[in-house]
């Protein structure tokens, strides 16, 4: 891509992602609609799909500079109900990097030897190398969310008794700030994703998993009970996102009824967090340049 038609694209990246970012505590869930394509219509969808391709290509362009330069770390944090369409976003906006700068790391219930450590601890061995786009599909995030909707996990995470106190989601959303400001300062860049899928589309989406044979593999039963607490968790979204929203690690809270629109948003806030860091292949020494034209001469000599 040329340097023109990137800043043209990061430019509107920028813009496209920026109502959907929350930086502090003011956010509440109720002003954002599930539904909302901005002023995009469905016939627009194709057009969408044009952008994105634009946009994974840039992507995969900063990615490259990113693996190059070997200074900075980027964490990508995908956190949602059942069948928000996390995978596919992740899918969707990865496909065009290079899988060599990237690392993926899903998080479903921990094991016994992630329930003898700290809850950050099986997260932490997995953060991004500097160079690298680090993904994670669910995170410590979960902390606070199915662990707190469904107490039973707490007592399960063997705390000594006299640490577990009301005070505990507040504290573990003071742990996560500061785990977050320190990545920041060792050059870690985090953006944390919140796909909001409405109860209504996701209705639809798991009847669609129950009737298509294709999708069947995706259902589970579990995805049913949990939905039952749909008000739980929107209230736990709500205050997890309002007290670990940060201007150095801000959440976007991207509307998902419509996957289209989903990916374009979360491939736009991917872009603008790259195209923040100025990124550039490192210069080579003169020392280097003389090794590189006397490694040519050879070469061209040899028979
Ligand atoms: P997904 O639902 O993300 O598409 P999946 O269906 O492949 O993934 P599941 O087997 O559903 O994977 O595992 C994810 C489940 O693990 C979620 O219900 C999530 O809430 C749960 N989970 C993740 N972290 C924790 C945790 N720390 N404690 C308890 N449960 C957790
Ligand atoms: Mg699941």
């Amino acid at each position: 891509m040329n340097k023109r038609g990137a800043k043209d694209l990061i430019k509107m990246a920028r813009k496209l992602a920026k109502p959907f970012r929350v930086t502090d505590d003011s956010f509440r869930l109720k002003d954002i609609d599930p539904g909302d394509t901005l002023e995009f219509t469905s016939e627009d969808k194709p057009r969408a799909k044009e952008a994105l391709a634009m946009g994974v290509s840039l992507l995969a362009d900063l990615q490259d500079m990113l693996y190059a330069q070997d200074r900075w770390a980027v964490l990508l944090i995908f956190q949602a109900m059942d069948a928000a369409g996390k995978d596919g976003a992740i899918k969707h906006v990865m496909s065009g990097v290079n899988p060599q700068g990237c690392q993926v790391f899903s998080f479903k219930a921990p094991s016994s030897a992630d329930l003898d450590h700290d809850f950050l601890w099986r997260c932490m061995i997995c953060l991004p190398e500097r160079g690298r786009i680090g993904i994670f599909n669910r995170s410590y995030y979960e902390e606070t969310l199915v662990v707190r909707v469904h107490p039973e996990f707490l007592q399960g995470q063997k705390l000594p008794a006299e640490l577990v106190t009301k005070n505990i989601w507040d504290e573990r959303h003071q742990d996560i700030r500061s785990f977050e400001r320190y990545l920041t300062r060792n050059g870690v860049v985090i953006r944390k994703f919140f796909l909001h899928v409405s109860k209504g589309e996701q209705k639809k989406r798991f009847l669609e998993r129950l009737e298509n044979p294709e999708k069947n593999w995706k259902f589970s039963a579990n995805d049913i009970k949990e939905r039952g607490f749909w008000n739980d968790y929107m209230k736990a979204y709500e205050d997890m996102i309002r007290n670990t929203a940060t201007k150095r690690a801000p959440w976007y809270v991207v509307p998902a009824d419509n996957k289209w629109f989903t990916r374009v948003v979360v491939a736009a806030a991917a872009i603008e967090a790259l195209s923040s860091l100025d990124l550039e292949y490192p210069t080579v020494s003169d020392a280097k340049l003389k090794d590189l034209a006397a490694a040519k001469r050879a070469l061209l000599a040899d028979k």
